[in-house]
């Protein structure tokens, strides 16, 4: 694991050389769902702080069995009912993705008197399949979420198509960008769009040039996964 984690630091560094960012300026997330504590264990140790997880249960009980500084990452669909679970321990929620979650993250934020962070989830490639909101909505839903005072849109993130060519990701990320950019632009109360969360194993480093803060890694790291169901990826 150890050269695992240096393989995809050294990428992240060499994809930020190539255009000239500065390499504080990302932050890798472990992807750590199914992933049984020990192997967290072994990540902690060899320094990673940031863990991504998809299901509340699951993260929730990782949560109290861990060291305090971890900072936890719901980078799954979150279901209404399941958010206040994770209102206390959660760092970032990547997953936003309709104006009722928002409520409801808004009044359980409130319950543990903190401020939530959250990245709006766009669906930019349009996929039938896929959770997010199309590009053309995620100012509206912006806008609705300036009102509530708990819930804080940091930025966007996406989880664009399953690719064979790690380049056909790239044109998504720079749309996100893009995307981010035009929103910042409307000058939204209570908005920042200064976080972008995209780029996994497979397309991370195009994701870093195209302007990533955070990339969400793995497989790269902790190797493939096993899933006891199917439809899960
Ligand atoms: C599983 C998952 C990842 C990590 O995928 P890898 O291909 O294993 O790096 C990243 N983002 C989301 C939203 C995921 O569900």
């Amino acid at each position: 694991m150890k050269n695992r984690i240096q393989t995809v630091q050294n990428n992240i560094k060499d994809a930020c050389e190539k255009v000239g960012r500065i390499e504080s300026e990302v932050t890798l997330i472990a992807v750590s769902k199914t992933k049984p504590l020990e192997m967290l264990q072994e990540a902690y140790a060899l320094g990673m702080r940031d863990f991504g997880e998809n299901k509340v249960q699951e993260m929730v009980s990782k949560v109290e069995q861990l060291p305090k500084d971890i900072r936890w990452h719901m980078i799954g669909h979150l279901q209404k009912n399941k958010v206040k679970y994770l209102a206390e321990s959660v760092y970032m929620i990547h997953s936003l993705d309709s104006v009722d979650l928002a409520k409801e993250i808004q009044k359980q934020a409130e319950k543990v008197n903190r401020i939530i962070p959250v990245l709006i989830e766009v669906n930019i490639a349009g996929e039938e399949s896929k959770f997010g909101v199309s590009p053309e909505n995620v100012e509206a839903l912006a806008r609705e979420v300036s009102k509530l005072p708990n819930v804080k849109v940091k930025g966007l993130m996406t989880v664009p198509p399953i690719q064979v060519e790690e380049s056909d990701n790239r044109k998504y990320f720079s749309a996100l960008r893009q995307l981010s950019v035009d929103i910042k632009q409307k000058n939204i109360d209570n908005i920042d769009m200064d976080v972008l969360s995209m780029g996994m194993t497979d397309d991370y480093p195009s994701a870093v040039e195209e302007g990533a803060s955070y990339v969400r890694v793995g497989t790269g790291i902790f190797g493939h996964r096993i899933y006891k169901t199917e439809g899960e990826r």
